[in-house]
């Protein structure tokens, strides 16, 4: 290598800002350049979304500019990732061609909604950000009938995110005062609400919602969609007037066709975060992490921020010739909004004992506000 390495980073995502700051604070710009590569020029917290959702926020007053990172020396290249060259060291994007000695891959995961017959044209992604407000209007008008929240594939971003959902829904309808006229209903392919976290938080989980009166239907896995009508693999059916589906999640296509990946899979890591090809690392939401035999680490923000910051890490270690000697430590917490002005904080470690350890916390007001503190710290330290 000769001259400034050159650190690209697909994505400016969780992961990929992460990576980029935790580099740009430990190395100046005649150290290391920084390039980060995304289709999109801004960032949002996922569980901002929810807020939308719900109307407490809108869009513009949930995302940051990626435009900010020149001003930290950090490159920002608004443009669509077409082919990862491994063998030549290069990238290339729709306008650009780059050329990088440290590649780190944190593209997230795509949402495939066309992987289920008839959902796009029965029901509503609810995790796409531009038909946040389309939801929002409909919760605002429905006055009676049944709401399906329904989990389509597994592994899925955030696992609690949509029983958080659900909830939110459940506090917006019964401030609206339709709740009693309005059922809610809740589909997972699992058996339990929350396999990633263990049998006695997902016990905790249920009773949350069991609480607001929402109903979990357990292994139901879903074959298609029809009007007003879903349809399980055990030919089962339930119907619904508005349908939030949490449609199943696959790699982008750059990645299979760079060979990372194999059919609808995600890059496999260990808890070193590379891959197999030299200086080419893979974090975050387009990964998958075993933990043990049977579990993954779950697809959430906390976990590409703690797997960046890993590479980052070892990336600053061999640019100043010392050792590598980072792993991901698997720790972190996703917050859940109980729709009462509340927050219960789910605390995951998924690598210092034999099996992974969860813990929930009470739901209180300091959670809540330590939730919002979270997403302002991301969008000030980072953008
Ligand atoms: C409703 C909801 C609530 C959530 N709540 C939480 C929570 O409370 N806590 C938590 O930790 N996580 C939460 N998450 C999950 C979190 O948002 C994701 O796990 C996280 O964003 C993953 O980070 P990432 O960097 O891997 O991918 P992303 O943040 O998805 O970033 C990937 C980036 O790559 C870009 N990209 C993809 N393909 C291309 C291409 N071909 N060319 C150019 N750019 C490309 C995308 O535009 C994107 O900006 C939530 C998610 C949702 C949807």
């Amino acid at each position: 290598m000769t001259g400034i390495p050159h650190v690209v980073i697909l994505g400016g995502g969780f992961g990929g800002l992460s990576t980029a700051n935790e580099l740009r604070n430990s190395l100046s710009e005649s150290q290391v350049k920084i390039t980060i590569i995304d289709k999109k020029d801004w960032f949002m917290v996922g569980f901002a979304k929810l807020w939308i959702l719900t109307g407490t926020r809108t869009f513009d007053e949930s995302i940051g500019s990626l435009n900010e990172l020149s001003k930290k020396g950090i490159d920002f290249l608004k443009d669509e990732i077409v082919k990862i060259d491994l063998n030549n060291k290069n990238v290339q994007a729709k306008s650009h061609d780059i050329s990088y000695d440290y590649l780190i891959i944190s593209l997230g995961a795509v949402l495939a909604p066309e992987k289920i017959p008839g959902l796009v044209e029965n029901g509503f992604n609810l995790y796409d950000h531009e038909k946040l407000s389309e939801i929002h209007e409909k919760l605002k008008t429905i006055d009676s009938g049944k709401i399906a929240i329904s989990i389509m594939g597994m592994p899925y971003k955030c696992p609690p995110a949509p029983f958080e959902a659900s909830l939110l829904i459940d506090s917006m309808l019964r401030k609206l005062g339709k709740r009693d006229s309005v059922q809610i209903d809740f589909y997972s392919p699992a058996p339990i609400t929350l396999p990633a976290a263990g049998q006695e938080v997902s016990k905790q989980i249920l009773e949350l919602i069991n609480s607001e009166k929402i109903v979990f239907h357990e292994s139901c896995k879903i074959k298609s969609v029809e009007n007003k009508k879903m349809i399980f693999e055990n030919d089962q059916e339930a119907d619904f007037d508005l349908l939030l589906a949490v449609p199943p999640h696959i790699a982008p296509k750059v990645i299979y066709e760079a060979g990372l990946a194999k059919d609808s899979g995600f890059i496999k890591i260990n808890r070193d975060c590379k891959t197999s090809f030299d200086n080419v690392f893979a974090i975050g939401d387009v990964t998958s992490l075993p933990v043990g035999e049977k579990l993954a680490v779950p697809k959430a923000g906390v976990f590409a921020e703690g797997e960046g910051l890993t590479v980052a890490k070892n990336i600053v270690s061999k640019i100043q010739s010392k050792e590598e000697s980072e792993l991901f430590d698997g720790k972190g917490g996703c917050f859940i909004e109980s729709g009462r002005d509340t927050a219960s904080l789910i605390e995951v470690d998924m690598f210092t004992n034999s099996t992974p350890s969860t813990d929930i916390t009470e739901s209180t007001s300091e959670n809540l506000s330590k939730k919002i503190e979270f997403e302002k710290e991301r969008l000030s330290n980072w953008l």
